[in-house]
């Protein structure tokens, strides 16, 4: 297996491409897992040693959200992202960030075309989200409308530039889809967070893909064991609620062996629940129970 050095170097200033023109890069990184052990160790004892190896503690820390040891990593990223995507990433203020200026220079000219393929329907339950795709000849004129569009977009910007309007403001029509870059420096805690936030099924697909990216392709071979952790009690963790455990509870007491049907669990939801018509929270516990295999799919 490769050492933490040889994975760093095979690893640092690789553009890991994203979206049609987008990239991840690993620039730099301080310490690896042995930073986050020592660090711990600190605030447990030499003695820890004895009861528990590595692998043990960086999992026994992340399971109980013992966090403060996983900010003794850092890790700082160049990113190319579009801008639309970049305004969800910059949420996350627990990052430092130096961006590209397109008051001092001129905005970088590549905008995120949407592939034929690839334009997605709006969701009819989730209003922030997406299921599906459009047909193909409807995708096929979007995709060309979308680059005539870009096109103009992009000879007005240089045409303002020319008159001699500043870089300043002649950006203020660009697309959102105009790429940008970034250097984004993050403790290897925060970043963990934004991943558990990012790779969810419930982020938008664009900034899925870097955050995929970022994991699958930088995280899981550099701190392989934080990436194994991470993956069993964050990415693929199931939290319940109060309401939902004793929806389980009454369930298991009515003595029927699960999988249990629609109308056994709508006897056991909570009272609160009972008289809504619609109720998110009622429908998100069921896909829980049903994802556990507890409620059947009819
Ligand atoms: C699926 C999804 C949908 C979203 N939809 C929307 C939306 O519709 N509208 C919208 O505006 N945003 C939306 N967001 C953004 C979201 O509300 C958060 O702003 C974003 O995910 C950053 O999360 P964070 O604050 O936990 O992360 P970070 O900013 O990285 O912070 C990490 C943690 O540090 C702590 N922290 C950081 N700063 C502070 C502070 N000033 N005070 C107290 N604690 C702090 C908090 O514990 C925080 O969880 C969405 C995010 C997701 C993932």
């Amino acid at each position: 297996m490769p050492t933490f050095e040889e994975q760093l170097a095979a690893l640092r200033w690789q553009k890991f491409p994203v979206l049609d023109d987008g990239f991840v890069c690993l620039v730099d990184v301080m310490g690896d897992d042995n930073a986050i052990v020592q660090a711990a160790r600190v605030s447990y004892g030499e003695g820890t040693k004895r009861v528990s190896d590595d692998r043990t503690l960086i999992r026994y820390l992340l399971r109980h959200w013992h966090t403060t040891p996983f900010e003794m990593v850092e890790l700082k990223f160049l990113v190319r992202v579009p801008m639309d995507c970049w305004r969800q990433w910059i949420r996350h203020r627990t990052a430092s960030v130096n961006e590209y200026s397109t008051r001092y220079s001129v905005a970088i000219e590549e905008m995120q075309e949407t592939a034929s393929e690839e334009w997605r329907l709006q969701d009819s339950g989730n209003r922030q989200g997406s299921s599906g795709y459009l047909p193909a000849d409807l995708g096929t004129q979007l995709t060309e409308e979308e680059h005539h569009f870009q096109k103009q977009a992009r000879q007005l910007y240089q045409a303002r530039l020319e008159a001699g309007v500043a870089r300043e403001q002649a950006r203020k029509d660009l697309p959102l889809s105009t790429y940008t870059e970034a250097y984004w420096k993050i403790d290897l805690h925060n970043l963990l967070h934004f991943l558990r936030l990012r790779m969810d099924s419930h982020a938008q697909k664009e900034i899925r893909d870097y955050s995929t990216t970022i994991g699958e392709q930088i995280l899981k071979p550099l701190y392989p064991v934080v990436w194994e952790a991470f993956e069993d009690y964050r990415l693929h963790a199931l939290q319940l609620t109060r309401l939902e455990t004793e929806t389980i509870g009454r369930l298991a007491a009515t003595g029927t062996p699960a999988p249990w049907g629609e109308e056994a669990f709508l006897a056991a939801q909570p009272s609160s629940w009972k008289d809504l018509t619609r109720s998110r929270e009622r429908d998100e516990c069921r896909e829980k129970l049903r994802s556990l295999g507890l409620v059947t799919r009819d």
